[in-house]
């Protein structure tokens, strides 16, 4: 790959030429608003960003680095946690957020076709005069693009009922890392051949960048319960969720916060939470009115069961809100209380809620450091903020490890690195702890067949990014291609 300055001084050059003014961005000064996504830590200036409106000046971009063998990223709006969108000091960063139309809102076949810098809760605004919304609703839903949302594969509160986004994307309009044009997937369900929209779906931005997205759209519930537990431990709150699950109800979501989770919320929005509650469920339930008002009703008797101090239920949309609220600003509250924290993203299976949390609680004591949580309990899907003064020497540096050392805590009891923030810059390094080096070979070769050259978002999800052709080490012997030298090759 040559990413020298002069390579990436002729794509500058071409892309002026081609595209308009107020598109190639070279300003040192309006570079550096660019500079890292929504992991603050990590921070690279890019060469050039280019501002694209359609289609046509993405596939532009990408030729034009394509031709001259230079890196670029794509950008949502940046709202990413794992670094996914941290540019290249050598690269371009094409950023899709002015790239945003709704095409089409079909009531006929419940599909929207919207661009890629299409915020996602303008899906659902636009579809709910139809009765519609559009279901994956990460938590940054307000300003995170559909783009985004797709390379992330994000999921949000209601992914417990609906699934994460890659159950929601029917087909994605893709410039591939060599310039060219495909369509992934099609508007019907379910089309012959390899699923490669599957595979573009949580690629981070590593296999093309996706400049058109169809996706389902729901029909609204008929009727919607949300319900606030206040309990005195983590514990009690986990055997409700794991109680209500093993009663074979599925609420839209189940939200869990510990105490020093409200205490920030408290201090940020005033909730007014609970006295005391040493943690809270916020519990959504959505269906048909019958159905729900059971369900709602059970899912109460077993928080009551578990040791519930207090239930309240809302009696309309304003009370709902009011519940959501604290829920909702949750993560940057946590700034009221911690001039800094980390942000830590890793799923564990359900049941091994108390004992994680336990362990976690013993960790961060161990270190000296707080840890809030804050966290998806439906899913499994852990949040801890971890907390931090980055003005006294160490303090980074402890809540780096407590944050990694959390990571293999969720390892340990069969969990995963990421539930939903994906793996970015940040968490490549981790990526050998949970794959084999098999594993990782055969993820790069799929990523290799869509960009041979490494061009595309190169860094991220891998540990040691290799381009095809290199050898980076003896194979081993189970390789998958061993014929005509192409197990080498990758
Ligand atoms: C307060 C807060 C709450 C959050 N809550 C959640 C949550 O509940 N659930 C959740 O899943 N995430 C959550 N996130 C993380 C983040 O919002 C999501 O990952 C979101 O999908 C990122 O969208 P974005 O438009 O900001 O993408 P960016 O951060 O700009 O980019 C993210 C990745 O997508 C790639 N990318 C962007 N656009 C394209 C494209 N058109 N084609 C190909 N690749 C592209 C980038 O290269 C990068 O790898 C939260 C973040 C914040 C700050």
């Amino acid at each position: 790959m040559a990413t020298s300055s002069g390579s990436i001084a002729a794509v500058i050059e071409r892309l002026r030429s081609a595209l308009p003014r107020e598109a190639v961005i070279t300003d040192p000064a309006r570079l550096a608003t660019y500079d890292c996504d929504g992991l603050l830590v990590h921070r690279v200036t890019p060469a050039v960003v280019v501002l694209a409106s359609d289609a046509e000046q993405v596939r532009l971009a990408v030729r034009a680095c394509a031709e001259a063998g230079v890196p670029f990223v794509a950008r949502g709006s940046g709202t990413g946690l794992s670094g996914g969108a941290l540019p290249l000091a050598d690269g371009v960063l094409i950023v899709m957020s002015g790239f945003r139309e709704i095409k089409e809102i079909s009531r006929a076949d419940q599909r929207a076709v919207v661009d890629p810098g299409v915020i996602n809760l303008s899906v659902t605004q636009a579809s709910s005069p139809e009765g519609y919304y559009f279901a994956p609703d990460p938590s940054s839903q307000q300003i995170c693009t559909i783009g985004g949302n797709v390379a992330e594969n994000s999921g949000g509160a209601h992914c417990l009922k609906y699934g994460f986004t890659s159950n929601h994307v029917l087909s994605a309009e893709v410039v591939m890392p060599d310039g060219s044009q495909v369509t992934l997937g099609q508007r019907a369900p379910d089309a012959p051949g390899y699923d490669l929209l599957g595979a573009f779906v949580g690629s981070e931005g590593t296999l093309g960048v996706a400049t058109e997205v169809t996706v389902k759209l729901l029909r609204s519930a008929e009727s919607v319960q949300t319900f606030l537990a206040g309990f005195e431990s983590t514990d009690a709150a986990g055997a409700a969720t794991s109680a209500i699950i093993a009663a074979g109800i599925v609420p839209a979501a189940i939200e869990m916060m510990d105490a020093l989770a409200i205490e920030a919320a408290e201090a940020a929005v005033a909730c007014n939470y609970p006295d005391g509650a040493g943690a809270v469920l916020v519990v959504e339930l959505d269906g048909p009115t019958a159905e729900v008002e059971a369900e709602s009703a059970a899912a109460q008797r077993m928080c009551r069961e578990a040791g519930a101090f207090e239930i309240r239920l809302a009696a309309d949309a304003e009370e709902r809100m009011a519940i959501w609220r604290g829920r909702k600003s949750a993560f940057a509250a946590v700034g009221r209380i911690s001039p800094d924290y980390i942000v830590q993203d890793g799923v564990i299976p359900r049941t091994k809620l108390s004992q994680v949390l336990g362990q976690m609680g013993e960790l961060a004591a161990d270190k000296g450091v707080r840890v809030a949580n804050v966290f998806h309990a439906g899913d499994g899907n852990l949040h801890p903020l971890v907390l931090f003064d980055g003005s006294v020497p160490g303090e980074s540096e402890r809540a780096e490890e407590v944050s990694g050392a959390i990571l293999d805590l969720c390892l340990e009891h069969g969990g995963s690195i990421t539930g939903e923030h994906g793996v970015g810059f940040d968490k490549a390094k981790h990526m050998p702890k949970m794959f084999t080096e098999v594993d990782l070979d055969t993820m790069q070769r799929v990523r290799c067949a869509f960009d041979p050259h490494g061009l595309s978002n190169p860094g991220k999800i891998y540990p040691t990014p290799r381009l095809c052709g290199e050898v980076p080490r003896k194979r081993s012997a189970n390789d998958p291609n061993p014929y005509e030298g192409k197990a080498e090759i990758f």
